[in-house]
């Protein structure tokens, strides 16, 4: 498998083309010299988390205001043509954490709009703060919410996500069936660390079934891990957990 991935080095990258939702333009509201996450995944293709919190306050100095993404996402619009399918919220670490993150979605739903494009505006979050009342209002201003859920017990959850602290699967399931809308994104991981015993497996489709997803996107390695050791999970294994998904009448693809 390739090296990790570098760091994205400012606001908006690419366009990238998505196996998910094709040419996507980027979006990173996270730090650019660091990685800073709420979340130290084993398989973040970034590598390990330098900074664990969900609190980026006190990093102010290493985040972009509401106004420079406003002007530099105004300013890629206006240079790419063809338009992206996307703009995606993505990047570094986890946009939800940016303490203006509601600010920021609106700075961007307003450039979209003025620019008259008719890509649609998506985000890629590890769903830790889908607890807050303010980013699951902000989150339900986008077109598309692609949340992360990779366990159905804490116990899981600190195995692959090592969260911060704070960070509770209960409250994350919680939020997550109060948006409502929106599309599961889980990683399943095998080898030093693995999510894919069968009552792992049976206690995240409950977590699944309690938040009712439109969809379950299941995958497994797509690049390198930060923990070498990890072994990718078997296409028809993915196969079965997305079957065990459809099983509850949501639909569901193994990638
Ligand atoms: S949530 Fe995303 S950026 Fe953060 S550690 Fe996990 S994979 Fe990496």
């Amino acid at each position: 498998m390739s090296r990790l991935l570098g760091l994205q080095e400012g606001i908006i990258y690419g366009p990238v083309n998505s196996r998910r939702l094709g040419r996507s333009l980027g979006i990173n509201i996270s730090p650019t010299g660091r990685k800073i996450c709420s979340f130290n995944c084993v398989y973040c293709h970034y590598g390990w988390t330098k900074v664990l919190t969900t609190d980026l306050s006190d990093h102010m100095e290493e985040i972009p205001a509401p106004e420079e993404v406003e002007r530099e996402l105004a300013t890629a619009l206006e240079r790419l043509s063809p338009p992206p399918r996307y703009i995606t919220f993505s990047g570094n670490g986890e946009s939800t954490l940016h303490p203006d993150f509601p600010e920021i979605v609106d700075a961007v739903l307003r450039v979209k709009h003025a620019s008259g494009t008719a890509a649609k505006v998506a985000i890629l979050s590890n769903s830790t703060a889908a607890t807050e009342a303010s980013v699951r209002e902000a989150l339900g201003r986008l077109d598309v919410r692609i949340m992360k859920l990779d366990a159905g017990t804490q116990k899981v959850m600190t195995r692959i996500n090592r969260p911060a602290a704070e960070v509770s699967i209960e409250a994350i399931t919680a939020g997550l069936k109060q948006i409502g809308d929106v599309t599961l994104q889980s990683v399943f991981v095998d080898g030093e660390v693995s999510n894919i015993a069968d009552e792992e497996i049976a206690a995240w489709l409950d977590g699944v079934a309690e938040i009712g997803p439109n969809e379950v996107q299941v995958y497994s390695l797509e690049n390198a891990p930060a923990m070498s050791s990890l072994i990718g999970v078997e296409p028809a294994k993915l196969e079965a957990i997305a079957e065990g998904v459809r099983r509850l009448g949501i639909r569901a693809r193994a990638y």
